[in-house]
């Protein structure tokens, strides 16, 4: 029967576990001396090991020939651990179908070792129903019975559940440990893996050892021979390096118009935009890092800006959109922040002519633009040019002009390219002469 990887390789004893000393000590010892609690909340990320870990308690309280506290995964308390372990998921249905029964369950020793335990997975969405069950159970425990919640959101449980628990926090396991873990896995299930991808699935786990092994697991089954980063690349739908350096490359030189062409050309091409959006992010951060390791480079700035915009699309920030549309709006706010910045500046002989420069700033004394007569003159009789140009403001002097939006999804339409022809061909008549047009937001006041 098939398995995945993080099946085969989870710990099954306390020595197994990775990157979670405190909490394996503090139960470990408690087993050693016998005084294991009745109730124990596992809290901790997602994917670091909590449920792994209740289970080796499960078999360690009933292993009929326990060493220094570890089960002996032998005997027959340890090969039977079925019949004195409940795992009930209470993320599936608030856990009532499982706890209804077993008030009068509990009673009873469990035909095969001393304690009977109760694994509680996701226990904060337990039901009130359940919890009010559990509570009652909690005031006078059985002496055999033995209760271990895992949750990853801690604060939302019932604080007189909370109260009769001792708590244990299991962190995010290091990068360190991650790594390690891969490789370990790798050879034991002779897969062969480069160190950059083991390096590059590490990252991109954030501590996450479910996901690690998953991402492996992946990448070897699509890999032919040794694993390479463009392996795991391929295989979790990011897009090529290239590319990605080319997106990163338009948004950081301001190009609003190239960023929209490489995210169109991306969505054609089957590209997964939440993919898309970690890639840029770890791509970004490690430039960032960079940048700050004695390598001052003067993108820093909007670096900085790009991460900050990346991580609140991931955590589901306030009006964030998914998919397309979502991230061309981040990118396209760090592309028009990069216009309004002063530009690199050139070597004072190598000075080109002002037309060729990014806009650094709208001179003081530019011509005000009649922007409903540009409406007009552009013939965009269509109600969405109107809109975009509603609350905008615009100026030109030299060859140059200067739009103004007020909101963000306005700059978004306005970078367009059938509304930059329309921009292009009213100016050209309002203006007398064709000028670079500049985008940009109206600051903020
Ligand atoms: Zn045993």
């Amino acid at each position: 029967m098939y398995q995945a990887l993080y099946r085969i390789y989870r710990p099954h004893r306390f020595r197994e576990v990775v990157g979670q000393p405190h909490a394996v000590a503090i139960l470990r010892n408690a087993l050693r001396r016998g005084r294991l609690g009745h109730a124990y909340l596992l809290s901790g990320p997602r994917g670091v090991g909590k449920t792994s870990l209740a289970r080796i308690v499960a078999m360690a309280a009933n292993c009929l020939d326990p060493d220094d506290g570890e089960p002996c995964l032998r005997c027959e308390a340890c090969l039977n651990s079925q019949l004195y372990t409940v795992e009930i998921d209470a993320a599936s249905n608030g856990g009532v179908d499982d706890t209804r029964d077993l008030r009068e369950r509990a009673q009873f020793v469990p035909p095969i070792g001393r304690r009977r335990v109760y694994i509680l997975d996701e226990a904060h969405m337990l039901s009130p129903q359940s919890c009010n069950v559990l509570l009652k159970i909690l005031e006078e425990p059985p002496e055999h019975l033995v209760f271990l919640f895992a949750t990853t959101a801690p604060e939302k449980m019932l604080p007189t559940v909370l109260s009769r628990c001792q708590r244990i926090n299991l962190r995010r396991i290091g990068d360190a440990e991650v790594a390690a873990q891969l490789t370990m896995v790798a050879a034991e299930a002779k897969l062969l893996v480069s160190p950059e991808a083991v390096a590059w699935i590490t990252r991109r786990a954030e501590g996450c050892m479910r996901d690690a092994l998953a991402m492996l697991e992946l990448a070897a089954s699509y890999a032919e021979g040794e694993v390479e980063v463009t392996d795991v690349r391929t295989a979790l739908g990011s897009v090529p390096a290239d590319e990605l350096s080319a997106l990163l490359a338009a948004v950081l030189a301001g190009d609003g118009e190239a960023v929209l062409d490489r995210t169109a050309a991306l969505e054609e091409e089957g590209a997964d935009f939440r993919q898309l959006s970690r890639d840029l992010l770890d791509e970004a951060g490690r430039r960032l890092t960079a940048a700050y390791r004695g390598d001052p480079r003067p993108g820093a700035a909007l670096l900085l800006g790009l991460c900050r915009e990346l991580l609140d699309l991931e955590s589901g920030g306030a009006g964030a959109e998914s998919g397309r549309l979502g991230l061309e709006a981040r990118l396209l706010t760090v592309a028009a922040t990069s216009r309004q910045l002063p530009a690199v500046p050139a070597a004072p002989a190598a000075k080109e002519p002002a037309a060729n420069h990014p806009p650094t700033q709208i001179p003081a004394d530019a011509t005000p633009l009649d922007l409903a007569q540009l409406a007009q003159l552009a013939g965009g009789r269509e109600r969405w040019f109107d809109l975009i140009l509603q609350g905008a403001s615009g100026c030109h002097q030299g060859g140059q002009a200067w739009i103004s939006f007020k909101s963000r999804g306005s700059l978004i339409r306005a970078e367009q390219e059938d509304a930059r022809k329309l921009f292009e061909k009213g100016l050209t008549q309002l203006i007398g002469q064709p000028v670079e047009t500049h985008f940009m937001m109206s600051e903020e006041r």
